[in-house]
């Protein structure tokens, strides 16, 4: 579908209130959707919202950002922490899962807030930014764990950070010796393209390899404005991976599949993983079985380049990693 004209608003739509007076919810949905606002916070970008087509009840874009009240009730297979973080956290914003890499949250505001996202009880605008005295604490953290040889910024939405907050964080991290590659995963190429400024760009043109992971789940994301801010991203010499989940109502076709990752690849994005939906509270909506994950990229596969093939992941409970879901081919 072409991009829609501009909406009259140009700030984030954050709240039910908002979302109706845009034409993206009906007003009798408000009072409904205010219990779900005051438990996960709502944001819609401008960029996200001009995407949208309020006259389509099944909007993958709309899908992933518009709260419905069902989200209020948590199956019983739901987790409140799905990814366990809490218990490997050794210092405030640092989660030390894996020996040789760990991961560096310096804040929990997000662009958009996804209503599948694992992170929903802890993500919004108000929390989670680290002090100055705490984020020198969790890169001193860094400094004094030679194991680690990968940093990973994430969040919220490290791309939220202002150009010089970010630049210094890299360059302290870019100066620790046993710190080999940089990671930053992002959704604001594609929710909030603007913040992609020059001197955010620069801020992430390190010696030190730095990779972009973009969080984007439909070809549609990739707006003009998304195309000039990933362009700006490679040109400073930032490494661009995309990582997907796989959504009911969103990208549960193989066409969709196909699409999203030929338009990943063609903004010089190279999808990397597909991950199976976490049990994060009121989400269920959005569950596909692996199985049939598994039967969308059998589909995909001999019918798209190699380059546009991600590896399916499901996150275990409890912290306890990632696996391969498949699809596994006998060779005989
Ligand atoms: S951008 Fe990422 S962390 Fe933020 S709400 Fe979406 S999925 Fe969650």
């Amino acid at each position: 579908m072409p991009e829609a004209p501009a909406p009259h608003h140009t700030r984030a739509l954050r709240d039910a209130a908002g979302l109706a007076a845009a034409g993206l919810v009906p007003a009798a949905a408000v009072p409904g959707l205010e219990a779900v606002q005051a438990r996960y916070s709502i944001a819609v970008t401008p960029a996200m919202a001009r995407l949208i087509d309020p006259t389509d009840a099944a909007d993958p874009i709309a899908a992933q950002y518009i709260p419905r009240a069902e989200e209020l009730v948590t199956a019983p297979h739901e987790l409140l922490d799905p990814t366990a973080d809490e218990a490997f956290t050794p210092v405030p914003g640092v989660v030390h899962r894996y020996p040789d890499r760990a991961l560096l949250k310096p804040l929990l505001a997000c662009p958009v807030y996804c209503r599948f996202c694992f992170r929903r009880e802890v993500v919004g605008p108000d929390g989670g930014l680290l002090t100055e005295a705490e984020l020198d604490a969790a890169l001193a953290w860094f400094e004094r764990t030679p194991g680690v040889r990968e940093a990973i910024l994430t969040g919220g939405d490290p791309l939220m950070l202002s150009p010089r907050r970010l630049g210094a964080i890299l360059a302290r991290l870019a100066a620790i010796p046993h710190i080999e590659v940089l990671r930053i995963h992002t959704r604001v190429p594609v929710a909030d393209p603007g913040r992609v400024t020059a001197a955010l760009a620069a801020a992430m043109g390190t010696e030190t390899a730095l990779y972009l992971c973009l969080h984007a789940n439909h070809a549609r994301e990739f707006s003009s404005a998304a195309a000039t801010a990933l362009a700006r991203l490679t040109q400073a010499g930032v490494v661009l991976l995309g990582q997907s989940v796989l959504l009911r109502g969103v990208n549960d076709s193989a066409h969709a599949l196909e699409d999203l990752f030929r338009t990943m690849l063609r903004h010089r994005v190279k999808p990397y993983y597909l991950h199976q939906l976490d049990h994060a509270p009121g989400t269920a909506r959005f569950e596909v079985p692996p199985e049939e994950g598994r039967a969308l990229l059998r589909q995909l596969r001999h019918r798209v380049t190699g380059l546009a093939w991600p590896t399916y992941v499901q996150e275990r409970p409890g912290g306890a990693g990632k696996v391969p879901l498949g699809p596994v081919w006998e060779v005989g």
